[in-house]
């Protein structure tokens, strides 16, 4: 993560909370706790039913509403089925898509590839999840992120670059009870080889400028390091951003290489 560039904090909060008025509620203090963050973007994914309403309340700035999946089809007889015009004419700027736990549910590349189709035929912002169930010791988890990433992407023309993230979120990492995300190292290496990937397929430039998120057990002890020292680009975050004590903790905890910029400015004063 560049130190000039604003970490993006993306929160997943998965089927919950039970109901609306809980949703404005936690969506109202997050963002109260967010203002305090200038440095910091910030992006909530709540069930579809709340998009809307939050997508409303997020007018008032410095949130931005993502759902947290699109269908396969833009309208028609498909029952149960939310297209991707219909969350951004509700309000979405960005949308998840290959979610691990929508891949257990039965997303394969194929579906992915053509979900992120129909993304494509909207503005929004599409943050692509990839992300390996096991580490083996002879890299073949590698092969696996390399056939998430080419089976997803390879459709995208150089043009559409500017509408995707990557998060990297290894499925062993995601909702550990006990907290197990990846170190920063490993998460560094895995950043190299998703952007070199990426400058395979795009060319240097591109490959710079697509941000690399990552997501799988964070929280206010490892967030710092896994952001600055993963050198990725933002965070997506799961249950630590069901409540707004345990995701303030996190702004609060990156949040300090700016404060550390201040604290330099003021001393050549
Ligand atoms: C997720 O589901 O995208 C996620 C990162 O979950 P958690 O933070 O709870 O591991």
């Amino acid at each position: 993560m560049k130190k000039n560039k604003k970490p993006f904090i993306i929160g997943n909060w998965k089927m919950t909370p039970s109901s609306l008025d809980q949703a404005k509620k936690r969506f109202i203090s997050i963002r109260k706790a967010a203002l305090k963050h200038r440095n910091i973007e910030v992006g909530i994914c709540p069930p579809s039913p709340y998009v809307f309403p939050l997508a409303q309340l997020a007018k008032k700035g410095k949130i931005k509403i993502g759902s947290q999946d699109v269908s396969v089809h833009s309208e028609g007889s498909h029952t149960g089925e939310i297209g991707a015009s219909m969350f951004e004419t509700s309000g979405a700027v960005m949308t998840l898509i290959g979610h691990s736990e929508r891949r257990a549910a039965g997303d394969t590349d194929a579906i992915v590839a053509t979900k992120i189709s129909q993304a494509l035929k909207t503005d929004m912002t599409i943050v692509l999840c990839v992300g390996e169930s096991d580490r083996d010791d002879h890299g073949e988890y590698l092969n696996v992120i390399r056939k998430q990433l080419k089976e997803a992407i390879n459709q995208l023309g150089r043009s559409q670059f500017a509408q995707l993230v990557i998060a990297y979120e290894p499925v062993w990492a995601i909702g550990r009870k006990d907290n197990v995300a990846i170190t920063s190292h490993d998460l560094h290496q895995m950043v190299i080889f998703i952007k070199k990937f990426l400058k395979e397929l795009w060319g240097e430039t591109i490959s710079s400028i697509v941000p690399v998120l990552y997501g799988g057990s964070v929280t206010a002890e490892n967030a710092h390091d896994i952001l600055w020292n993963g050198e990725v680009d933002g965070l997506l975050i799961g249950r630590a951003s069901w409540e707004v004590e345990s995701l303030s903790a996190i702004f609060d905890a990156i949040d300090v290489p700016r404060k550390t910029l201040q604290v330099k400015k003021k001393a050549k004063r």
